[in-house]
């Protein structure tokens, strides 16, 4: 293989021909394709990693090309899956990366097929409840993972280690600015690379098995304010994730047919039923005019834009309240 386009990086003195030949080893799964996600996907890529996998549920929208970088405005004109137009574009940027890519809701279902043979999980969500799934997940199963959070002009980040670190669901108490609910109060760029900048470096100790202070950093970049603090000693030992008795309880919530979508003025629906075949047949017979490309099938119903994926899950955009989703696809499918 040529390493000359990591020879800058080799040279660095904690990476060198030994650390590049392991990060060229790694496998690293990305949860969520928006503005972390992309970010931490081309640096990734651009720093060597042999394999990555990436899921996200969502499409491309205008709104999203002032802070999500992979992304142009063909791929928002086109309605394109976050995670398809991000393929293309770090294959364009490095053609021998392997890349598994997943229009999907990661739910505990999800993490079990496809997250078995990964060296690290990168946290690239914007919701607290996927965060507490990917931490069950990761002690359940030894795999180390970051978290990152931005809103705002403020960032926090943490790397969590099965057997070395307390957990996530140990710190939550005590994370700052932690967005528990959507944030609806905007963001802007640099606070984002700030967060992945914090959350790549992490990466490439784990990735180099360099020592890694157990610790939580926080700031406000538009305050110049920039802060952590160790958080080795802040086990709970009841903790159902990684105290003495763990039971992961995120791994075995029930799956609900419908979910918020943060910040996002949307309600995901999920039926395995309602196939794109059977959603194609039914727009037609009921004279509902729709548009589609080879991933989506996107409509209107009752001043709602709807837009159906494979496997049965649709976005319901328009609507925050569960209740109003079930009324609306009742009255769709009866
Ligand atoms: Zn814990």
């Amino acid at each position: 293989m040529d390493l000359e386009r990591y020879s800058r990086q080799i040279l660095y003195k904690h990476i060198g021909q030994q650390g590049q030949a392991q990060i060229l080893n790694k496998h690293v799964l990305i949860i969520g394709m928006g503005a972390l996600g992309t970010h931490l996907a081309e640096s990734l890529v651009r720093t060597g990693v042999g394999e990555i996998t990436i899921v996200d549920r969502d499409y491309i929208e205008p709104s999203n090309l002032q802070r999500q970088t992979l992304f142009t405005e063909q791929d928002a004109m086109s309605y394109m899956p976050k995670v398809v137009a991000a393929s293309e574009h770090l294959k364009a940027i490095r053609s021998d990366i392997v890349i598994h890519q997943h229009i999907d809701h990661v739910d505990a279902y999800f993490l079990e097929t496809n997250a078995k043979n990964i060296d690290l999980i990168l946290d690239a969500t914007d919701n607290f409840e996927t965060r507490q799934l990917i931490n069950d997940f990761a002690y359940a199963n030894k795999v180390p993972w970051i978290y990152g959070g931005v809103v705002q002009s403020t960032y926090v980040e943490a790397a969590f280690i099965p057997g070395e670190t307390p957990c996530f669901n140990c710190l939550v108490p005590n994370i700052p600015t932690i967005n528990m609910t959507c944030d609806t109060v905007g963001v802007i760029q640099p606070a984002v690379t700030m967060t992945t900048s914090l959350q790549m470096k992490d990466a490439l100790k784990i990735m180099l098995t360099s020592e890694l202070p157990t610790k939580l950093t926080y700031g406000d970049l538009w305050e110049g304010s920039h802060h952590s603090f160790g958080f080795s000693k802040m086990r709970r030992a009841t903790c159902p994730t990684c105290g003495e008795r763990p039971t992961y309880p995120y791994l075995h919530a029930n799956n609900r047919n419908f979910a918020t979508l943060c910040g996002r003025d949307t309600i995901q629906y999920q039926n395995s039923d309602i196939t794109q075949e059977i959603l194609e047949s039914f727009l037609i017979k009921n004279h509902i005019s729709y548009q589609s490309n080879p991933y989506m099938i996107r409509f209107k119903y009752n001043g709602h834009q709807i837009v159906s994926f494979k496997g049965g899950r649709m976005l319901i955009h328009g609507m925050t309240n569960p209740n109003d989703a079930k009324t609306l696809i009742n009255q769709l499918f009866g």
